[in-house]
Order: C-alpha cells, then structure tokens, then sequence
C-alpha cells in the first residue's frame, strides 16, 4: 500500500497551531531538529497513525474515526455531566445515580450511535450520523456547541501528531526503553500544548484558566481516541508498550487545574463511558470532579493491568 504526500505545513502545522497559536516559532525550531515527510494512505489501510523513519503516516480514516469520537465525547459529557455535577444535592454517589439513569436512555442512544459509527468507519464500513458535520478544517458554518467540538477535536489531534513527532525526536535520540518512550512522547505533547498557555492568555486577552481548562479536554480527548482504539487485550501492556492506564493516569492526573474544574467532569465523563463500553459496572464514586475522576482510574486500572 502506497502513501501519497502531504505538504507539512497543510496538515500538521495548521492542527498544532490551530491548538497551539503561541507555539509558531517553537514548531519552527522543532522542524529545525527533524523535518519528517507527511504521508496520507487510502482508506483501505484501516486506521493508522504512526511515525518511523523520519516519515508521520496515517490514514484518511483514522482522521475521521477522531472526528466522530469529537462527537462521541460531547455526548458523553451531555450524558453525565448532570450526575457527575449534582448527584451530591440529592444525598447519592455518582455511581447509585448512575445506577438508576433510565432517564437519560434518549442521550445514550445518541452516544451509542456515534460510538457504533466510529467502530463503523475503522472496520472499513462507510456509516456516517445525520447530525454530525463531514470534518472540515476550519469553524466556518458550524453552530456554537460545534465550535467547541471542533476545537477540542483540533487540540485532541495535536495531541497525537505531537506523540508521533516525539517518537520521530527519540529516534534521534536512539532511545532504547520503548515503553518508557510512549511515556516520555505524551509528556512531550502534554508539555508543548500547555507549558505556555500563559503567553497565549496573555496576547489574546482569554482566560488562562479557561485556556488551560479547554486544553486539558482536548488531551483527555486524545486519551479517549488511544483507549477506543485500543484493542482490549492490549490494554495491560507488552514488553514494548505500557499499560493504557499508566498512561491515562500520567496523561490526566498532572494537570494543573482545581478540583472543581470542568476538565475532570469531562474527563470522568469519557472514563465512564469507557468503563460502560466494556460493560463494567461502576465502583462506588463519590467526591469532588477530580477524585472522581481519580476513583474511575484506579478502578480501571485494578481491572485491566493487574
Ligand atoms: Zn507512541
């Protein structure tokens, strides 16, 4: 199977700048130090992305796997949000609240829909929902609730192309503990799409919690794409990749955002729909957004990588 050639700049400068806007000259320097090739496949290679020998390749599909999981997160935070937020004020854990949730049956069909639909797309099958927009590479003509998928879509693909480019950096490198370099490259994406929101806030007068907080769903995004397209046997690890837990856990806990940010419902939210993906019921979860947040790991974790 053959790849066709991307120009760079089309594709990967425009997704990292586009979550990154105060990162212009760093992708510079970053280009300085490797320059890979950018090779798009035909949709018959499944779902790809990948770098190795200089070259980031992926595939047409993956993109729009990403696309409707954008979606699919949305979803999931309009599908647990409300109890995540309020199930305290009536006296229950998230998860007793959960537990009795026949209400909100209308929006889980909606969030199966777009779930179905990306499994769709990655098996080769060309399904696609009504209500969501084709991707596009820019806002225009999308309602409000859509500009926000798409930009916490473009910061979850950046996220990833980011990886890719810091496995490019370590075969520089020569780095010879694999499993400890998959750590290493999401602590690179991490770090470059959020060590200098303060500059950014800065120049365009935002809100750098606000900033922060929107960057940190666009990573928790990218975590869910890694998690759904992940084959669950391959969630404990092997001798050259670790454990997908570890690296949800290293991904999401170090962000630095109060208890009560959005980011951790929204980061519960799309644990919980992982958890349900795989039919487990849900330990008991209780407290603030984040240890919320942290409760769903550890118990992800106990099940998948011990
Ligand atoms: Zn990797």
């Amino acid at each position: 199977m053959t790849g066709e050639h991307l120009n760079r700049s089309m594709l990967v400068d425009t997704v990292i700048l586009a979550a990154a806007p105060e990162r212009k000259e760093d992708l510079q320097k970053l280009w300085a130090k490797c320059d890979p090739e950018v090779l798009i496949y035909p949709d018959e290679s499944g779902i790809m992305l990948q770098a190795k020998g200089g070259r980031i390749e992926f595939s047409n599909r993956y993109m729009r796997a990403t696309w409707l999981l954008g979606y699919c997160a949305w979803s999931a935070l309009e599908s647990y949000s409300p109890t995540l937020l309020f199930s305290s004020h009536v006296g229950l854990g998230v998860s007793d609240v959960l537990e009795q949730d026949d209400g909100f049956s209308d929006i889980r069909n909606r969030l199966e829909v777009l779930l179905d639909a990306s499994r769709a797309i990655r098996e080769g099958l060309d399904f696609w929902p009504d209500h969501v927009p084709q991707p596009q590479v820019d806002q225009q003509g999308l309602d409000p609730q859509q500009k926000v998928v798409f930009q916490i879509t473009m910061i979850g693909t950046a996220y990833a192309l980011l990886h890719e480019v810091g496995h490019l950096l370590s075969e520089s490198a020569d780095e010879d503990d694999i499993s400890e370099e998959e750590i290493k490259c999401d602590v690179f994406a991490r770090s470059f799409l959020t060590d200098k929101i303060g500059k950014y806030a800065e120049a365009s007068g935002q809100d750098y919690a606000a900033i922060t907080s929107l960057r940190a769903m666009g990573i928790a995004l990218g975590a869910f794409v890694l998690g759904e397209t992940t084959p669950s046997d391959a969630y404990a690890g092997a001798i050259d990749y670790p454990p997908l837990l570890q690296r949800l856990r290293a991904l999401l806990l170090g962000m630095p955002l109060p208890e009560n940010d959005k980011f951790w419902i929204f980061g519960s939210a799309l644990l919980i729909t992982l958890a349900r993906l795989h039919e487990m019921a849900l330990v008991s979860l209780d407290g603030t957004p984040k240890q919320v947040l942290e409760r769903i790991l550890e118990d992800l974790e106990t099940r998948w990588c011990s």
